[in-house]
This record gives structure tokens, C-alpha cells and sequence, in this order.
């Protein structure tokens, strides 16, 4: 038996080899945010944590100023399908998501590490192209890789963690009733493309195209950070969803008004042939990385963002003064 006291001279015997765990209470019926809530317990907080869990990304101090971070996990066959895109395309999509938190902060990223696991007959070759769809989307902003891991396991996994830097974070508690909502980007396209693909369909090819390769606005990220505004996110899970943890995390609520919403072309076309409201697509349609952010009513915005909304006292997100029925966006384990 070595020192008890570890070299930071903390007693390692008092974490419980023999914890009790309620074997009955699943991570499904926790659900993806309550599950997220109790890990965050925790996890605590250090001196160098200036933003912690609960925002696009966490902002950590350095000597010199600071960091942002944010990480994310692709799993084939649940956010990714070999058959329905390229390893191109996978690879794009798996630095878009990330790349775009940092830009969801109102930052640029510079880094990012991926972990990467797959099953051992996986062609050499479709690595190297995922790659390169990495390396493609990353040049967009100018950020590299600068490492990561290799395993195996019975199913692809793609893990990235994403850093870079902003002059002034934007979090997602700094909304205040007065405010306007705004988004920049694109709504709707891809879970358009998404509702096609599992029908079957391999068109309209815009849709389809945007639900394997998503086209963040990374610019607009520092660009509003730049305008003032006072809180951001982007849409990963669907507007309402997303739109939904910005109310929370500012204790406010939200209203959307349809008729601010223009519905682009390929999601009317997937709309009338599914027989569903395109609308569902642009309020609940995830995987577009648009940035959706709240401006003081004042501010003037700039061509990239549209006015979609008001932040108002109360709590919950509505559209034209009423919950939106349907589909509220997508939750891990439900
Ligand atoms: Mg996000």
C-alpha cells in the first residue's frame, strides 16, 4: 500500500470503492439534460473556470487571458449514416458541430483534438477522406488539429474537442425581456434533407446536401459578439430547443413570430411532398448550426441576422403568443 495522500496530499481512500447505486434508475430516465445537470453537480468549479458547463463552450483563464473549449461525440447510425453521406461529408459535419460552439460564444476557434474509434475492417481509406473533410471545414476559419486518439470499438465514434478565443464571450444567460431574438444561417434545410432521406428520398439535393454538410455562419459568432448581443447559442437541436435553454439560462421567455420566418425553397419542396408544415422544419429541425442570439431592441443588425422574435418576462419558448405544437427538438436517451 503506497501514501494514502496523493502528491497534492489529498486522502485517496475517501472516494467510495462501494458506492450504492439505484440500479433501477436509468440514464433514459434521467434524460440527456437532467443526467447532464447531475454530472454537473459534481464537477464543481477551479479558480481558472470562468465560464463552466452550460453554455456552447467554457471559457478558462491562462496567464496570458483565456480559452474557450467545447467538446462533442458523433456516433455512426445516430448522427451519422455511411450510406446516406461520404466520409467527406461526415468528417465536415463533425468539425462544423464543434467549430461552431466556439463560434455560438461569439469565438473563433484555432484547435481542435479528435478522438476517432472504429471497428477494425473500416477501410483505410475512408479515414483519410473523413480527414480530409475535417481539414476542408477547418480552413474555413483557419483552425487545425493538432491531435487526438485512435481506437477500436463495434462502431465508429467521433470525439472533438474544439478550442479557440473570443474578445467577449456572449453566454446563454444575458437575455433580458426587451430584447430581440435574431438568427443568422440557415433554418430548417437540413432537417428537411433528414425527413427526405428517411422516407427514402435523395432529393431535393439542397436539403439532402445541408443534412450531410451543415453551413455554419461561423462569421456571424464574433460579429454579434462585436453588435452587443447579450445572449447566443446555435441551433444543434432545433430552434425551439435551443431557443428553449437560452429562456432558462436567463430566466426569461421567448416569442417567435412565424411571419418573420421566410421558408427557403427545398424546405417548401420537402414540406408539400411529406404533407408537413415546413414551418415544423424551421422551429424544430436541428443540425443547421445556425446561431440564434438576443439583441437590446435598439441594435441595428447587420444583413446576416434576422429579427425573429421578442424576449419577454416569463418563462418557455411560444410562437405568435402560444406553445408550438409538435415536435420540440431533439433529446439524447428519448
Ligand atoms: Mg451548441
Amino acid at each position: 500500500m503506497g501514501d494514502p495522500l496523493g502528491p497534492f496530499g489529498r486522502d485517496r481512500t475517501r472516494l467510495s470503492k462501494n458506492a450504492v447505486m439505484d440500479p433501477q434508475r436509468t440514464v433514459a430516465d434521467l434524460g440527456e439534460f437532467k443526467l447532464i445537470d447531475e454530472v454537473v453537480k459534481q464537477v464543481g468549479t477551479g479558480q481558472h473556470v470562468l465560464i463552466g458547463p452550460g453554455d456552447d463552450a467554457a471559457q478558462v483563464s491562462t496567464k496570458g487571458g483565456s480559452y474557450l473549449v467545447s467538446t462533442d461525440v458523433l456516433i455512426e447510425g445516430r448522427h451519422f449514416r455511411r450510406d446516406w453521406s461520404s466520409a467527406a461529408e461526415i468528417g465536415q459535419k463533425a468539425a462544423a458541430c464543434n467549430l461552431s460552439d466556439i463560434s455560438a460564444m461569439g469565438g473563433v476557434a484555432n484547435a481542435l483534438t479528435v478522438g476517432f474509434a472504429a471497428p477494425g475492417d473500416l477501410a483505410a481509406d475512408w479515414v483519410i477522406e473523413m480527414i480530409k473533410g475535417f481539414v476542408f471545414e477547418c480552413d474555413h476559419i483557419g483552425a487545425r488539429i493538432v491531435g487526438g486518439d485512435v481506437t477500436a470499438s463495434d462502431k465508429i465514434v467521433i470525439a472533438v474537442t474544439a478550442m479557440g478565443e473570443a474578445h467577449r464571450p456572449v453566454r446563454r444567460s444575458g437575455a433580458a425581456p426587451g430584447d430581440i431574438v435574431a438568427f443568422a444561417g440557415r433554418l430548417g434545410w437540413a432537417g428537411a434533407g433528414f425527413a427526405a432521406l428517411s422516407r427514402g428520398f435523395r432529393s431535393p439535393k439542397l436539403a439532402v446536401d445541408a443534412h450531410r454538410v451543415p453551413h455554419p455562419p461561423y462569421a456571424a459568432g464574433p460579429q454579434a459578439a462585436g453588435i452587443g448581443a447579450t445572449s447566443m447559442t446555435d441551433v444543434s437541436d432545433g430552434l425551439l430547443a435551443d431557443a428553449g435553454h437560452i429562456a432558462v439560462a436567463s430566466g426569461v421567455a421567448i416569442d417567435f413570430e412565424s411571419s418573420c420566418f421566410e421558408i427557403a425553397e427545398p424546405v417548401a419542396t420537402v414540406g408539400e411532398a411529406l404533407g408537413v408544415d415546413p414551418l415544423t422544419f424551421v422551429l424544430t429541425g436541428g443540425d443547421d448550426y445556425a446561431l440564434v442570439a438576443t439583441f437590446s431592441a435598439q441594435t441595428v443588425l447587420p444583413k446576416e441576422w434576422t429579427r425573429i422574435g421578442v424576449v419577454t418576462d416569463g418563462t418557455g419558448v411560444t410562437v405568435d403568443g402560444v406553445p408550438y405544437e409538435g415536435a420540440q427538438g431533439h433529446e439524447h436517451f428519448r
